[in-house]
């Protein structure tokens, strides 16, 4: 590691606010570990929240990894990954898979489950992606949650606990916790025993906001605040939508206690959650937000109907931006994605933002859906000129190639070519700058990559072990060299064939 990287790594931790450095004597070391770079994990909630929920326990010390650092350190006491007993990975999207590989080659801790002994670190790992299908990452892993952690926060630490005895030990006491897979020892036959996926009851009795403030992150020196998890209304595609259900929203007594922490720290605050204006008293919440003098922002707003409490409260707060998400042009194809959005409903949005004097009207969008028609890309072209010709400052549209998901309504559906979403996005591109409309567009080519890591299966672990340098080129390469083709993992999976997740149970549905 250059002296140029320990400065930077002291530079962070000089600017951080919030910075837990405990003593490791009789303490269980947990690493956390966010497989991404320190910028976007600063503004993942599930880190704050982690590092406040270990910290807390007078038996655990908690540190973070990121993956600005080759070979990785924790930030707070510069020790590598091996020094730790408990690599706990928080892992929010597939195309990290790769990062987690790295990051155990870098710290020369043997990559596969079944290679590591007590002398090497137990490794466990949750979030979104792997709860839906963790069967690609599975060797390398010895144990993953499925689902949320805190109904068996103080269970799962304990059991951690046991690593000071053994693996062995360690392993045995996760195994009897609900929710939890331990890929090595779980059965592979016909009919394995099914994991359930945990979610939390009462929102309220676990809060979840920011206790690290931060200028080196997106959200920066932003409080962000869990105000509701999962969301009830079912789109077809979304993974969010089913891996949080069901719709639970937290009292407005407790946002604002929370709320009124974080003041202390920063009046800048971001509310989090898979459809934050869904929550029932977001109006009031809004409006009682502002009174306490916080300013506020949202990822995106719904629009059927929008609320217009809401839009002048981040007008107030000197938010720049509206987002909404149509997620198809036409009425048709919104309604196979089950997105129950009219058209008037985004062109009511257009007009409030521009009454509100907001700077930029975000629209965002998906390609390759199933069902989707040529005709379908052209509506997306006069969706946006309608909301172009209310709002007379800058709209954007944003493009994501849609990847089918597990556990999704949609996770049997084939995913559309690259080439095919590629030659849309072309005509989108064209079509918008003779418009004068902005565009930003993921690759489709990288999200080919994505959907095989979605919907793979344990074969794919190879794969990403062998892998130099990731691109689209050199994923296929790689699947090749070990007997794998991208395209079946791509294709329609007929009813009746099993699945790689068969043996998680989502519900409730
Ligand atoms: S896309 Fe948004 S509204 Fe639809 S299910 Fe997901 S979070 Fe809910």
């Amino acid at each position: 590691m250059t002296w140029q990287k320990v400065a930077a790594t002291q530079r962070l931790l000089k600017d951080e606010r919030g910075t837990i450095r405990k003593d490791w004597g009789g303490k269980l070391p947990i690493v956390l570990i966010f497989p991404n770079r320190y910028y976007l994990g600063m503004s993942s909630l599930a880190v704050h929240t982690l590092y406040r929920l270990w910290n807390e326990r007078e038996d655990v010390v908690c540190e973070r990894v990121f993956t600005d650092l080759t070979p990785p350190i924790s930030l707070e006491s510069g020790f590598p990954l091996h020094y730790f007993p408990i690599l706990a990975f928080s892992i929010s999207y597939e195309m990290d898979y790769f990062q987690v590989v790295a990051l155990l080659r870098a710290s020369g801790i043997p990559l596969r489950a079944l290679d590591r002994d007590d002398t090497h670190p137990l490794i466990i790992a949750g979030g979104p992606a792997v709860s839906a299908n963790p069967e690609p990452l599975a060797p390398f892993l010895d144990a993953v949650l499925i689902g949320e952690i805190e109904p068996i926060f103080d269970r799962l630490t304990d059991a951690l606990h046991r690593v000071l005895d053994s693996r062995e030990a360690a392993l045995a006491a996760l195994g009897s916790l609900p929710g939890l897979y331990l890929p090595q020892h779980h059965s592979q036959t016909a009919d394995p025993p099914r994991i359930t996926r945990q979610w939390l009851d009462d929102l309220d009795r676990f809060p979840s906001h920011s206790v690290l403030f931060t200028p080196h992150t997106e959200f920066a020196n932003t409080g962000l605040i869990e105000i509701a998890r999962g969301c009830g209304r079912g789109c077809r595609f979304c993974l969010a939508g089913y891996a949080y259900r069901p719709p639970r929203q937290r009292s407005l007594d407790s946002i604002l206690g929370q709320a009124r922490e974080l003041l202390q720290h920063t009046d800048r605050m971001a509310l989090v959650s898979a459809a934050v204006s869904d929550h029932s008293q977001i109006d009031e919440l809004a409006i009682q937000l502002r009174r306490l003098g916080a300013r506020i922002g949202v990822s995106s707003v719904r629009v059927d109907p929008i609320s217009e409490p809401l839009v002048r409260a981040l007008a107030e707060s000197g938010t720049q931006t509206l987002t909404i998400a149509p997620e198809a042009g036409s009425e048709r194809l919104r309604r196979i994605i089950h997105k129950m959005q009219t058209e008037q409903d985004v062109i009511n949005a257009a007009e409030l933002a521009g009454r509100y004097h907001l700077a930029q009207l975000k629209l965002y969008f998906m390609i390759g859906l199933p069902g989707e028609e040529e005709a379908d890309i052209q509506a997306i072209v006069d969706l946006a000129s309608a909301c172009a010709s209310r709002f007379p400052r800058q709209v954007t549209v944003n493009v994501t190639p849609f990847v089918p998901k597990a556990h999704t309504p949609f996770q049997r559906v084939a995913q559309t070519p690259a080439a095919v979403v590629q030659r849309r996005l072309d005509y989108l591109e064209r079509e918008l700058r003779r418009r004068n409309i902005g565009l930003k567009s993921e690759s489709p080519a990288w999200a080919e990559i994505q959907g095989t890591l979605a919907r793979g299966d344990r074969r794919l672990a190879e794969a990403l072990q062998i892998i130099d340098r990731v691109t689209p080129r050199a994923w296929r390469q790689a699947l090749e060299r070990c007997g794998l083709s991208a395209d079946e993992f791509l294709a329609e999976r007929p009813a009746g064939t099993r699945l790689p997740w068969h043996f998680i149970r989502f519900g409730p549905s």
